[in-house]
C-alpha cells in the first residue's frame, strides 16, 4: 500500500462499503477507515426486504452487530449524506455543510429507484430500495386488498410472490413481453409468468401504466397504456433504479452516460482514473465480460468486487481467478438462479420444463455462458467450472 494512506474513506454504508471496510482490514490496513452513509442505519441486507421481511417472517437485517464497528476500528457515520467532492484537496463534502478528508475515496453509494415523474403524491404508492422503503411498504399491506406492481423485474416478482403469501390480489403490469425479459430473455419470462398464474397474480404484459387513479387522498386504480382501468389501494412502482452518483457530477470524476446505464466508470480492480478515487458495487461501472463497462446490481458481485478494490488499493496481489456471476431470486417456495452472463448468448436452450421446477442453457456460439433454474440448485451449481473456462475468454482480467 502507498504509505501516504492514512485516512480511506468510504461513502455509502451499504453492502459493497461495509465489504470493502472489512476487506482493508483483513488485508492488513490498520489507518483510519470512515464508513459513511446517509441512511440512519446501520448497514443492512436488502435481498429479504422484498421477501422474509415483506412476508413478515423477520425484523432482523442487520449486515453486522454493532459491536463489529469498534471492535473493527471502523467508524461508522450515519445520517450523513455526502454532496460533492473535490478532488484535488481530497475532500469530500457533507450535507451539513461540513466536509472530509481523504488519503482514498471509495464510492459505494448504491442506486436509488427509478420515478415516474409527474405521479400525483397519494398515499398507498410505494417504491422499493431502502429498508425505510420496506417498513412503509409492510405497513401498508396490512389494510390493503389489490396491489398492482408496475414493473415485473426480480424485486416486483418477488413482492408478488410475497403479497400474495399474505392473501392479496395481485396484478403484475409489464411493458415488455414478459417479466424478467431484459436480465433472462423470454422464454424464462414465459416460464415465470406460468407460476405467478399458477399462484393467482394476473400478469399483464406488453402494456404499461398510463396514470394513477385517485381519490384526491389514496390511490384506487391503475390507468393502464390500452385504456384498462385496474382497482387498486396499494401499488408499488418497481421500474428499476439509477446510480447515486448525482453528488458527483461536477467533481471531474467520470461517469458512465446515462445511456449505458451510468455509474462511475472505473479499471478491472475498482480505481478510477482521479487518484485515489475508487468505486464498487451497483453504482460502478467496471470492464466487464461484454467488452464494456457496465453495472452489476447484484449482492454477490459486491463482496467479490470489494475484494479486488481492497488488495489493489492495499498494493496486495488481487485474485485473478475469474468470477462467473450469480444471482438469485426467491419467489414462492422456488429458488430461481443464474448463473453466468446471458446478455452474451446467441441461443437459449430449455433444458428441463418439468411445472415448477426449470433449466435454461444460455449458448454462445454453441458454448454455454449461463445457467438459470427454478428449484435446480445442484444442477445450475455443477455448471460452474464450465461456465468459468467459456468465460475466460470473455474476462477483463485473469
Ligand atoms: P446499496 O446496498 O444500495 O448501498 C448504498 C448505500 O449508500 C445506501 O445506504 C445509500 O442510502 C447510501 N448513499 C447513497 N448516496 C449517498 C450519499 N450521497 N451519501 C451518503 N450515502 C449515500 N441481489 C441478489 O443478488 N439477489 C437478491 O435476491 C436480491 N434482492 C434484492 C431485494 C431488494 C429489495 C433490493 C433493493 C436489492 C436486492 N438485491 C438482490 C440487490 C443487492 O441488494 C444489491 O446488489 C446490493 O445491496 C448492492 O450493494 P451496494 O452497497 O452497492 O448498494
Amino acid at each position: 500500500m502507498s504509505s501516504s494512506v492514512e485516512h480511506v474513506l468510504v461513502v455509502g454504508a451499504g453492502l459493497a462499503g461495509l465489504r470493502t471496510a472489512e476487506e482493508l482490514r483483513r488485508g492488513g490496513y490498520t489507518g483510519e477507515l470512515t464508513l459513511l452513509g446517509d441512511e440512519n442505519k446501520a448497514p443492512y441486507d436488502r435481498p429479504p426486504l422484498s421477501k422474509q421481511y415483506m412476508r413478515g417472517e423477520t425484523d432482523d437485517t442487520a449486515l453486522r452487530p454493532a459491536e463489529f464497528y469498534p471492535e473493527h476500528d471502523i467508524r461508522l457515520r450515519l445520517g450523513v449524506t455526502a454532496t460533492g467532492v473535490d478532488t484535488a484537496a481530497r475532500r469530500v463534502h457533507l450535507a451539513d455543510g461540513t466536509d472530509l478528508g481523504y488519503d482514498a475515496l471509495v464510492i459505494a453509494t448504491g442506486l436509488r429507484p427509478r420515478r415516474i415523474p409527474g405521479l400525483p403524491d397519494v398515499s398507498g404508492v410505494h417504491v422499493l430500495r431502502s429498508h425505510a422503503d420496506a417498513a412503509g411498504l409492510r405497513e401498508h399491506l396490512g389494510g390493503a386488498r389489490k396491489a398492482v406492481i408496475v414493473g415485473a423485474g426480480f424485486i416486483g416478482c418477488e413482492l408478488a410472490a410475497s403479497f400474495r403469501s399474505r392473501e392479496l390480489d395481485v396484478t403484475i403490469v409489464e411493458p415488455q413481453p414478459t417479466p424478467l425479459f431484459a436480465a433472462l430473455g423470454e422464454q424464462v419470462g414465459a416460464l415465470v409468468t406460468r407460476l405467478h398464474e399458477a399462484e393467482g397474480v394476473r400478469v399483464r404484459c406488453g402494456v404499461g401504466m398510463e396514470s394513477l387513479v385517485t381519490d384526491g387522498d389514496s390511490v384506487t386504480g391503475v390507468r393502464l397504456s390500452d385504456g384498462t382501468v385496474l382497482d387498486a389501494d396499494l401499488v408499488v412502482i418497481g421500474i428499476g433504479s439509477v446510480p447515486a452518483a448525482a453528488w458527483l457530477e461536477d467533481s471531474g470524476i467520470p461517469l458512465a452516460a446515462p445511456g449505458d446505464g451510468g455509474g462511475v466508470l472505473t479499471d478491472e480492480t475498482g480505481q478510477t482514473s482521479v487518484p485515489g478515487v475508487w468505486a464498487l458495487g451497483d453504482v460502478a461501472a467496471w470492464p466487464h465480460a461484454t467488452g464494456r463497462n457496465k453495472r452489476v446490481e447484484h449482492w454477490t458481485n459486491a463482496g467479490e468486487q470489494a475484494q479486488i478494490l481492497a488488495a489493489a488499493l492495499l498494493g496486495n496481489e488481487p485474485a485473478t481467478e475469474v468470477q462467473v456471476p450469480y444471482v438469485w431470486s426467491d419467489q414462492y417456495d422456488m429458488k430461481i438462479q443464474v448463473l453466468g452472463i446471458p446478455a452474451l448468448a446467441d441461443e437459449i436452450v430449455v433444458v428441463e420444463d418439468k411445472g415448477r421446477k426449470f433449466l435454461v442453457h444460455y449458448l454462445r456460439a454453441g458454448r454455454l455462458v449461463a445457467v438459470a433454474g427454478a428449484s435446480m440448485v445442484g444442477k445450475v451449481m455443477k455448471a460452474r467450472a464450465e461456465l468459468a473456462a467459456n468465460l475466460q475468454q470473455h474476462a477483463p482480467i485473469g
